[in-house]
């Protein structure tokens, strides 16, 4: 009986915890020039119920298929255990939760509710981009060269993805330099309807410490890349706009595909304007399938067996959209309860430009 009158009073405490919190939220700021609304009214004209998980830094926004995690100053929102880059960092006035309406738009709402692709046409074609090559050796480090893993993983993805049933092309299938804007040029002309770049990492500081994968897709418009340096980001349309719904989804289902098959660090689905996506005019993303300067994943990924797993990884990603992006779309994305991976955050990280790639 005490039981049960401790669980009452935990519940009635939760109750007036959100109570509160809701009543509190009725509002929406404007903060450095962007527009923000209170995550709970969000969160309530979207049927999902709100609660802290930490008072006044972390909120929780969840129903029966979602869960989403809001941490205060991050952009990162976890989204079913997966960390998604947001473009505007949350923010906390007057004892809730803001998040940037853009990131509502061009982010959250793009993977809990998909909007249903009327596509006729089937995902067959692959346009598979393996980083740098010929001259660009990309990131050397441990006497590996980048371009030599971007191939031998394209190689390894080529075949699978055959194996499973789909047409692939390689913007090059040797030690072959390739200008950038060729790659996704390549990728149109032949009418490709994925089009995936790969890439490996590296770090100069914390070389122990910064491992795991990271999926770019393209920047919405108005915001700045993930990977920004700050000045001189472009904040206009591309191409790639276009169809950026869909780029988010498939570097989501991605994302999520190497974290759980693989059991690594999950750096987050992440927004960059590389050139390789600027200009495809198909679903585009970049995967760095992780860093090469970390002795323990970088040991690994210079070895044929693991790039096998990166790639059987990256077919399932790339299934698990094929089925989303399908008519019968589901009308939100699986439940999980996986905690996020610890250290996403970005501070110690190298970021290469958006012109590198
Ligand atoms: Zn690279």
């Amino acid at each position: 009986m005490s039981k049960l009158f401790a669980l009452l009073k935990k519940f009635a405490l939760l109750l007036a915890l959100c109570l509160a919190y809701c009543l509190s939220s009725a509002h929406a700021a404007f903060i450095n020039g962007q527009s923000y609304v209170s995550l709970a009214d969000w969160a309530h004209a979207n049927g999902l119920k709100c609660y802290w998980l930490k008072w006044g830094d972390e909120i929780v926004a969840t129903n029966r298929t979602t869960r989403l995690v809001f941490d205060k100053d991050s952009r990162m929102v976890e989204v079913n255990g997966i960390n998604v880059a947001l473009s505007f960092p949350v923010a906390a006035d007057r004892g809730t939760l803001l998040v940037a309406q853009l990131d509502i738009n061009t982010a959250i709402r793009s993977l809990l509710f998909p909007p249903r692709f009327n596509d006729t046409k089937r995902i067959t074609t692959i346009c598979l981009d393996p980083g740098h090559g010929g001259k660009d050796t990309g990131n050397h480090t441990f006497w590996h060269s980048e371009k030599t893993c971007t191939l031998a993983l394209a190689l390894e993805l080529r075949d699978q993805l055959q194996k499973a049933g789909f047409n692939v092309i390689l913007t090059r299938s040797r030690d072959a330099y390739v200008e950038l804007p060729d790659r996704p040029a390549l990728a149109n002309r032949r009418g490709a309807d994925l089009f995936v770049s790969l890439h490996f990492n590296a770090t100069e500081t914390a070389r122990n410490e910064v491992e795991g994968p990271e999926t770019y897709c393209i920047t919405p418009v108005g915001a700045s890349s993930t990977n920004a340096r700050g000045e001189g980001s472009d904040y206009g349309p591309t191409i790639a706009n276009r169809v950026e719904q869909k780029s988010l989804l498939l570097a989501y289902q991605i994302q999520k595909s190497l974290v759980r098959n693989l059991a690594v660090e999950d750096r987050g689905v992440r927004r960059a304007r590389f050139a390789v996506l600027r200009d495809a005019a198909m679903p585009a993303i970049l995967i760095e399938g992780g860093y090469m300067t970390h002795p323990v994943e970088g040991r690994k990924i210079f070895s044929d067996a693991y790039r096998r797993q990166l790639a059987q990884a990256m077919v399932k990603g790339i299934l698990a959209y094929r089925k989303l992006a399908s008519p019968s779309v589901p009308p939100s994305l699986p439940a999980t309860n996986r905690p996020a991976a610890k250290g996403a955050g970005d501070s110690s990280a190298k970021f290469s430009s958006d012109n590198e790639k």
